[in-house]
């Protein structure tokens, strides 16, 4: 069981959101994991305070740990941090109930509306991708008004139930011989309409607050990953659930290696007398570069295995393997000396008979297109 969520903060169990909010901010920046890498302690204490944070600033959940504890919290289907742990969590928990806010039955008209979940693009490098990175963007959004706790009321003022409708809602008018019934003009269906509007969000209940949001994102994230960071999305009103943000990743192409599930594949050049020779290379990899044998006379085209070289893994520490593609090149350029070399290293080749393999392809595949023509021509 977590630490008491007040104590974690030091604050006062009737501390106001402000002074949540600025004692969460004072902590998480003296404990942030940029300003001390590597640090185990810190790094725990951060966590420790977004959690303390992510439950005391959502009026809900404030008050379900106020009333039952961590447990109650705990079986009212909060699960613990969303923002380091829970991550690649799939769009199926989109539909999570999280709170029952979500896939049930239209908000109790008055009640608490949930916030909207947000999606944010972030585009990361390839190696970002391989090793993970903490990014931190600062985000635009709708968010509960604490002046009036998101009721959109004046404070010390109640919402009123709606003079046209009687708190109904809904509106019936006659028609002929039809009696139609429609939403509720003055209330717009909700069946309460505020008299003394809240003067910082005009009723609203929401705000436009901009806000550092930092994303964790670990190695092995692929093209098209998203994470669901909870309760970084949209303010909720009337005491609803704040929104989700999902982060959707965007692996930026890499030059030379490229991914296929957990596998990296990279060509790799060699001269052609390295290759007919043999030789040992020192070859690039995701961690540094890594020794590799080439075998005398290996062809273009052949694939070396270096065992887990690859991609890491997202969930434990197994990592995929690298697949080394040789590419043999031909030589350019040459001056006269290597033209009679090569040329004088090609008559010894015909003196060995290395020519009969490339010979041998070459008449078969005549003889066959072209029939006996081919003979002739010899
Ligand atoms: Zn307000
Ligand atoms: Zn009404």
């Amino acid at each position: 069981m977590p630490r008491d969520y007040y104590e974690v903060l030091s604050v006062s169990r009737n501390a106001s959101s402000s002074e949540i909010k600025k004692a969460y901010r004072t902590l998480a920046m003296k404990y942030h994991p940029d300003r001390s890498p590597d640090d185990k302690e810190a790094e725990s204490l951060f966590k420790e305070c977004a959690e303390a944070y992510e439950v005391l600033s959502d009026v809900q959940k404030r008050k379900i740990y106020d009333t039952y504890g961590y447990e109650g919290l705990k079986s009212s289907g909060y699960q613990g941090p969303g923002n380091f742990e829970d991550v690649f969590s799939g769009f199926g928990d989109l539909f999570g109930d999280l709170f029952g806010r979500r896939g049930g039955a239209q908000p109790r008209r008055g009640g608490p509306v949930p916030g909207n979940d947000l999606r944010y693009d972030v585009t990361i490098s390839f190696m970002e991708a391989m090793h993970g990175v903490a990014k931190e963007v600062e985000l635009t959004r709708r968010d509960t008004c604490w002046s009036c706790e998101g009721s959109g009321c004046r404070p010390g003022h109640k919402r009123e139930t709606c003079p046209l409708c009687h708190g109904r809602g809904q509106v019936i008018r006659s028609q002929g011989f039809f009696q139609v019934s429609s939403p509720c003009p003055q209330c717009h269906g909700e069946g309460e309409i505020i008299t003394d509007p809240c003067t910082d969000c005009n009723g609203s209940g929401l705000v436009n607050k901009s806000k550092k949001v930092s994303i964790k994102i670990p190695a092995g994230v692929d093209h098209g990953s998203r994470m669901r960071l909870r309760g970084e999305g949209e303010g909720g009103r009337r005491g609803g659930a704040t929104g989700d943000l999902y982060v959707v990743i965007h692996v930026e192409e890499h030059e030379f290696f490229k991914r296929e599930g957990d596998t990296i594949y990279c060509r790799f050049p060699v001269s052609m007398t390295q290759a007919a020779l043999g030789c040992k290379v020192e070859v690039p990899t995701i961690h540094g570069k890594k020794n590799l044998k080439i075998p005398a006379g290996s062809q273009s085209g052949v694939m070396f295995t270096l065992r887990h070289e690859g991609v890491p893994s997202l969930r434990g520490s197994k990592r995929g393997d690298m697949v080394v593609e040789l590419q043999v090149l031909t030589p350019v350029n040459l001056c006269d000396e290597q033209k009679e070399l090569l040329e004088k290293f090609d008559d010894l080749c015909r003196e060995h008979g290395h020519h009969k393999e490339q010979e041998g392809f070459f008449s078969r595949l005549f003889n066959e297109v072209l029939g006996k023509k081919t003979k002739e021509e010899e």
